[in-house]
């Protein structure tokens, strides 16, 4: 077996140390991103589905997000029954009411930031 000899050009562009030092500015930009996720007031509100909310203010970073899922029943021979993901809700933790985020992308977007998730499937 002989070798191919290969003969690569120096490397253009940013240096390592330049490299690294990006790294670390995404690094903090992810971090910053996380913390206004965690930051971000959410309002307890009146639903027709839910009634009166009492209009106060928590921080995702305070609340369990609730994750609900619904049952689907078996269908023809091969279809299996299986659970699917529903909206999510928060409780208040002013005045207990259920804040549904079925209307609300934004919020259920920031799932991650929520203290803790708990996945529910009894509705
Ligand atoms: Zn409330």
């Amino acid at each position: 077996m002989t070798r191919i000899p290969h003969f690569q050009p120096a490397l253009a562009g940013p240096s390592d140390a330049e490299v690294e030092a990006a790294r670390a500015v995404i690094a903090a930009r992810e971090a910053a991103l996380e913390q206004q996720a965690r930051d971000t007031l959410v309002q307890c509100t009146s639903q027709i589905a839910t009634g009166k909310g009492c209009g106060g203010f928590s921080r995702i970073g305070d609340l369990t997000f609730i994750q609900t899922h619904f049952y689907i029943e078996p269908h023809g021979c091969t279809g299996g029954d299986y659970w699917r993901q529903g909206e999510g809700r928060f409780i208040c933790p002013h005045c207990g009411h259920v804040n549904r985020l079925y209307d609300s992308p934004e919020v259920t977007k920031l799932k991650p930031a929520f203290k803790a998730v708990e996945d529910r499937h009894d509705d």
